[in-house]
């Protein structure tokens, strides 16, 4: 099937009753692992790249990999999702790639700005069909070049944002953060929050920086030379839980790198003779695929790829029209 809209995979997740998994691509071996998990557990897949992954692909490679992914797996149901849209003009240039889902990311602005360039780039995107995430409130850590304080997200604007900008799902700040350091302690995640959010604002949730740091890939690469500094992540456990409170999409980044950078480092330590880039990007394809496997079933996704009738955007664009 073609790429299908956000929309429609976060409404199948929401009758369902489980999240959908959007994981960060920016090569070849990521994006093969991640589909051969999805095709062997059936299962819709969020594909999702940032701007530093559209630079490191040079736009093309990534637009033509993804295509190769749909090409290969016609029984999934596969997102094309612009990951930390900072602007309409990254977020035009992913509509031309043909991405099926962007997110516009103006939460560090102020609340009437984020508003603004929110709605302005709803307008855009919903003109071609494609889906808009939109985010309210700031998390910590950093991601390449998103970075900032913590502010959780208020219900009260949350309900009065997503009225005002019309986006289709609303990413949202309860504790988590980007990168591999989440949690000094114990991790902390404002479930209550998402329960609030999900009843007043009537759209699927996401939540960012969702991965769990698990200790076995932390050791993994440090028991290889790699020096990686042990921290909590998002338990399984509570993404489960946040699931069951209305979140649809969870991103997966720092867990993907982890098990990659695993893979490699023991390849290359065991095999020191070793120079074909197959011999250690192969494993490092199979620690993608094992991870991926795992949330597929954690997020309860697994087995749902049959339930969908593709859309298009054509499609979406009526359904804008009449909305
Ligand atoms: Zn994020």
């Amino acid at each position: 099937m073609p790429l299908i809209p956000m929309y429609q995979c976060l409404k199948e997740a929401e009758k369902g009753g489980y999240g959908v998994g959007a994981f960060n691509v920016n090569n070849m071996e990521q994006i093969q692992g991640i589909m051969k998990a999805a095709r062997e557990l059936e299962s819709p897949v969020i594909l999702q790249a940032s701007r530093g992954a559209l630079k490191y692909t040079d736009l093309t490679y990534l637009k033509y990999l993804v295509q190769a992914a749909v090409e290969a797996n016609p029984e999934i149901p596969v997102v094309l999702h612009l990951d930390h849209g900072d602007s309409l003009e990254t977020v035009k240039t992913a509509i031309r790639l043909g991405f099926t889902s962007v997110m516009i990311d103006a939460s560090h602005h102020d609340f009437e700005t984020n508003v603004r360039i929110s709605r302005e780039v709803v307008e855009y995107a919903h003109e071609f069909g494609v889906s808009v995430e939109a985010e309210l409130g700031t998390l910590g850590g950093i991601e390449e070049d998103v970075a900032g304080t913590v502010q959780l997200t208020d219900p009260d604007q949350a309900e009065e944002f997503v009225a005002r900008v019309g986006c289709d799902s609303l990413a949202v700040a309860i504790g988590t953060s980007h990168g591999a350091y989440k949690f000094k302690g114990e991790p902390k995640l404002a479930l209550d929050l998402v329960q609030e959010i999900s009843r007043r604002v009537q759209i699927p949730l996401v939540l960012h920086g969702a991965s769990s740091v698990p200790k076995e890939l932390v050791d993994a690469v440090n028991a290889y030379g790699g020096s990686i500094e042990q921290s909590s992540g998002v338990p399984v456990e509570s993404i489960k839980e946040a699931i069951r409170y209305g979140v649809r999409k969870i991103n997966v980044d720092t867990d993907i790198r982890l098990a990659m950078t695993g893979a490699v480092r023991k390849t290359l330590f065991e095999a020191p003779e070793k120079f074909d880039p197959r011999d250690y990007l192969g494993p490092a394809r199979e620690a993608v695929y094992r991870l991926v496997a795992q949330r597929m079933k954690d997020f309860g996704s697994a087995g749902h790829a049959r339930d969908y009738t593709p859309i298009t955007l054509e499609d979406m664009k009526a359904h804008y029209k009449r909305a």
